[in-house]
């Protein structure tokens, strides 16, 4: 069943000319987790607020449950849509204590119980009297998003939720909000910049550029099969590389020789392509035919990114990224050999 359904949304701020979004259509699925994810400025917030009613969009159609809500003369009131909203500074009333913020705005006859019911589900019983100030931020989150689910909202929108925490604190947090939107069978759209949360999170995701939707698709979808060139570059490193497939139909001939290549069937030998090789897939060994120069190696504990710098035969030379085994020794300088693991290697539109 479909819980959100966006279509044909364009939403123009008055005194711009450009749509902050343009074209959006997205189903989200109920009980689904879903990211907006894209740079700053690209119309992540502005969709998050149509879809709440805070912006009325010039054009398209919000609809929620099945019904329209905003578009087709249509229009539906922030508080009637069955929207719970979690803002990136959580908005908690600083002067109420963890029970009156989680209840605030909650009328049912059954208050006591629902407001004890979210507590319990988002692991904060116990801490009812604190004020938000006596809180960490993590906890703070948590009775944002237990305000947000004491409705029992048809959807819940959450914007950057994570942005306020530290990297420990933001890890945990990750998982602890993918368990409470599952265990409370809401259905979640968030909005972040960060590949990182949208990957653990996220059962979709919307990679946004200047206010269009550039692929919707799983984490895994997103990463490992980018279809353009900003989608590869945005999710990930990534190396860019023109080329043509080669005539057995599983390789692609670029600048850097062969490239082996999983997934031809939609292209025909000759034509011209251009491939988002992953980081990863480039791997380090002295059989390998691509061979270059280390310019900078950055150890991260779980890698080493390594920019390599090769001499192509023109005279020209090409900048590729890696990622290394952290137990492999690489310095600025060295010469290096990779070959390339061909799971990664995707055919990208040239856009
Ligand atoms: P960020 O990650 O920085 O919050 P975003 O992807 O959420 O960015 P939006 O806040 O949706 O982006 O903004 C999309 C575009 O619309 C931007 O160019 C922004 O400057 C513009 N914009 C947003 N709100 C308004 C407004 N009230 N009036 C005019 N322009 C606006």
């Amino acid at each position: 069943m479909i819980a959100i359904q966006l279509d044909a949304l364009a939403k123009i701020y008055p005194g711009t000319i450009e749509p902050a979004v343009n074209n959006i259509s997205l189903e989200i699925e109920k009980g689904s987790i879903v990211t907006l994810l894209g740079p700053s400025g690209c119309g992540k917030t502005t969709i998050l607020r149509l879809i709440a009613g805070f912006e009325k969009a010039e054009r398209g159609t919000v609809s929620l449950d099945g019904k329209v809500v905003a578009g087709n003369g249509i229009w539906v009131p922030p508080e009637q849509r069955g929207v719970g909203m979690v803002f990136q500074d959580y908005a908690l009333f600083p002067h109420l204590d963890v029970y009156k913020n989680v209840g605030f705005g909650y009328k049912g006859e059954d208050r006591r119980e629902r407001i004890m019911q979210v507590l319990d589900l988002v692991g904060l019983q116990g801490l009812e009297r604190r004020y938000p100030h006596e809180l960490s931020g993590g906890q703070q989150q948590r009775v944002a998003l237990a305000r947000a689910l004491a409705r029992r909202p048809v959807v819940v929108l959450l914007d950057e939720p994570f942005s306020n925490l530290d990297a420990d604190m933001r890890a945990q947090m990750r998982l602890e909000v993918k368990r409470i939107i599952k265990n409370a069978g809401a259905t979640a759209v968030l909005v972040s910049h960060d590949q990182k949360d949208a990957l653990a999170i996220s059962d979709k995701i919307a990679v946004l550029e200047a206010g269009e939707i550039q692929q919707v698709g799983t984490p895994r979808e997103i990463y490992q099969y980018p279809e353009n060139s900003f989608v590869a570059t945005f999710v990930g490193q990534t190396n860019l590389l023109k080329g043509k497939i080669g005539e057995d139909g599983c390789s692609v001939l670029t600048a850097l020789g062969k490239i082996p290549y999983n997934y031809t069937h939609a292209y025909q030998p000759g034509e011209q392509v251009n491939i988002s090789v992953r980081a990863e897939s480039l791997e380090m060994s002295r059989e390998g035919n691509i061979k270059g120069r280390v310019k900078e190696a950055m150890y991260t504990g779980e890698a080493i990114d390594v920019q390599v710098v090769v001499d192509l035969p023109g005279g020209e030379s090409l900048d590729l990224v890696a990622h290394v085994h952290p137990e492999e020794e690489v310095r600025e300088g060295d010469m290096v050999a990779f070959s390339v693991l061909p799971n990664f290697v995707k055919v990208v539109g040239d856009k």
